[in-house]
C-alpha cells in the first residue's frame, strides 16, 4: 500500500549530467527535489570503470578548451584531469593492412578526467542531500492535473509543480506517456531529434603497455573499412592503464562488432606481430534502453539540437527540457547538458506565473 512521503517542488527525470545540474541548482536555491533514475547509478552517458592505475570510459571521454562550465565543476570538485595524449604519428587503415601518417592530424587538444568522466556526475551527486536520487526507478507517465504534474514511476507516483525532463527527447516521447499529449509540433520535434552518440558503438581495447607510444605512434587511426572508423589513445597520463578506444557506427539493424572483429582490425592496423589486447570492452549505445529508443540510427535531424521549442517549458510552463540535445550551446557535449540543466532550473526558479500546489509523494520513496 503506497504511503505518503516527502513533499517536492520539482521532480527531475534522469540523473545524467543535465538532471544532476538542474537538481543541484534547484536545491541550492531552497527547492525540494527528487531525482528519478532508471539505472542503478548516476551519469547516464558518462560511464566509467575504475581499473588499476586509473579509469576507462565507455561513454564520454573528453572535454575541450572553451567549455567553461565543465572547467568550473572540475575546479570546484578538485577533479584530477590530464591532457589527451597527442604525440606521435597516426595510422591509416586500408584494405589488408595500414600505413603510417606523418604526424597526428586526427586529434585536437582536449582534456580527460583521470578518474573517468563519470567522476564528474558522482561528484555532483555526492553533494546532493542523501536520498535525493531514487535508483532503478524509471518514469513511465506524466499527467497534468490540478495545476500539478503527476509523475508515475516504478515505485509510486510523485506530484510536483514542475518536472525536469533530463532524458534525450526522442527517448522521452517514446518511453513516457504524457497526458494531455504534447502539441503535435513539439511531439514531432522530439521524435526526430537524434540522441547524441546513441547510434555509436564504443570499443575499449586494454593492453599491458601502451606499445604504440614506444613506436612513436599516437594511438590515433582512421579507417574507411571498420568496424572501428576512428581510434584514439585512452591511456592514463603515465601510460597506465594502457588503452585505445574506437568508435564504430553499425548501419541500422547491423550487428554489434565482436571482440574477434576488433582484434583482427587492431592486428591489421598495428601489424600482425603487435601486442594483443588483454581485454576488449564493447558498448553498443544503440541497445541501451535508458539512452536510445529503437530505430535510433535513423534519426539524423541534427538541426533540431537546441531548437527554440526546447527553450520553452511545455504543459503550461511546467515540463522543462534538460538533456544535452536541447542546449543552444555545445549541444551533444557534457557542456551542453550542463547548460540545459541550468536553463531548466532557472526557468523553474523564475516561476513564470505558476502557483506551487500542495505536494504528495506516494510509493516506496527514495533511497
Ligand atoms: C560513446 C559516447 C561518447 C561521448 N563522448 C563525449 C565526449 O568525449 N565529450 C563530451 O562532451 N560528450 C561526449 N558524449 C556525450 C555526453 O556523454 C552527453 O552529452 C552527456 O552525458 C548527456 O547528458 P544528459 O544528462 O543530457 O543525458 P544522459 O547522460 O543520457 O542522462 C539521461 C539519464 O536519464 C535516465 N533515464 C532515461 N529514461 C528514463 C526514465 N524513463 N526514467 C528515469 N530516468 C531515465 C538515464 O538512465 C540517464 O541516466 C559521448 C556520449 C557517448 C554515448
Amino acid at each position: 500500500m503506497p504511503t505518503k512521503r516527502d513533499a517536492f517542488d520539482a521532480v527531475v527525470i534522469g540523473a545524467g549530467i543535465g538532471g544532476l545540474t538542474a537538481a543541484r541548482t534547484l536545491i541550492d536555491n531552497g527547492r525540494r527535489v527528487t531525482v528519478l533514475e532508471s539505472r542503478n547509478e548516476v551519469g547516464g552517458r558518462l560511464r566509467s570503470a575504475d581499473v588499476a592505475g586509473g579509469a576507462l570510459d565507455f561513454g564520454a571521454t573528453w572535454f575541450w578548451p572553451g567549455e567553461p562550465r565543465v572547467a568550473a565543476l572540475v575546479k570546484e570538485f578538485d577533479l584530477r584531469t590530464h591532457q589527451q595524449h597527442l604525440a606521435g604519428d597516426a595510422m591509416y587503415h586500408e584494405p589488408g593492412g595500414s600505413k603510417r601518417i606523418d604526424g597526428n592530424p586526427l586529434d585536437v587538444p582536449s582534456n580527460r578526467f583521470a578518474d573517468g568522466a563519470q567522476s564528474l556526475a558522482r561528484a555532483i551527486a555526492n553533494r546532493l542531500p542523501t536520498g535525493t536520487v531514487s535508483f532503478d526507478d524509471p518514469v513511465t507517465a506524466i499527467e497534468q492535473r490540478d495545476q500539478s504534474l503527476h509523475v508515475h514511476h516504478t515505485t509510486g507516483t510523485t506530484t510536483a509543480a514542475d518536472v525536469v525532463l533530463a532524458v534525450p527527447p526522442a527517448l522521452a516521447v517514446s518511453r513516457i506517456a504524457i497526458n494531455p499529449p504534447l502539441p503535435a509540433r513539439i511531439n514531432g520535434l522530439a521524435r526526430v531529434t537524434p540522441v547524441w552518440m546513441g547510434n555509436m558503438t564504443k570499443v575499449v581495447a586494454v593492453y599491458d603497455e601502451p606499445f604504440w607510444r614506444e613506436e612513436g605512434l599516437s594511438g590515433s587511426a582512421i579507417s574507411h573499412y571498420g568496424p572501428m572508423r576512428e581510434l584514439h589513445d585512452m591511456s592514463g597520463e603515465s601510460g597506465q592503464p594502457a588503452a585505445i578506444f574506437g568508435f564504430a557506427s553499425p548501419a541500422a539493424g547491423a550487428p554489434t562488432p565482436t571482440a574477434d572483429d576488433i582484434r583482427i582490425q587492431l592486428a591489421q592496423l598495428f601489424g600482425p606481430n603487435s601486442p594483443r589486447p588483454i581485454e576488449v570492452i564493447i558498448t553498443d549505445w544503440r541497445h541501451e534502453p535508458d539512452t536510445s529508443p529503437s530505430g535510433v540510427e535513423q534519426l539524423n535531424a541534427y538541426q533540431t539540437y537546441g531548437h527554440e521549442d526546447y527553450q520553452v517549458p511545455a504543459l503550461d510552463g511546467r515540463l522543462h527540457w534538460a538533456s544535452t540535445e536541447t542546449s543552444t550551446i555545445n549541444p551533444g557535449h557534457i557542456e551542453g547538458a550542463i547548460v540545459a540543466g541550468m536553463r531548466a532550473a532557472d526557468s523553474i526558479l523564475a516561476g513564470t506565473g505558476k502557483t506551487t500546489t500542495p505536494i504528495a509523494h506516494t510509493g516506496k520513496g527514495t533511497r
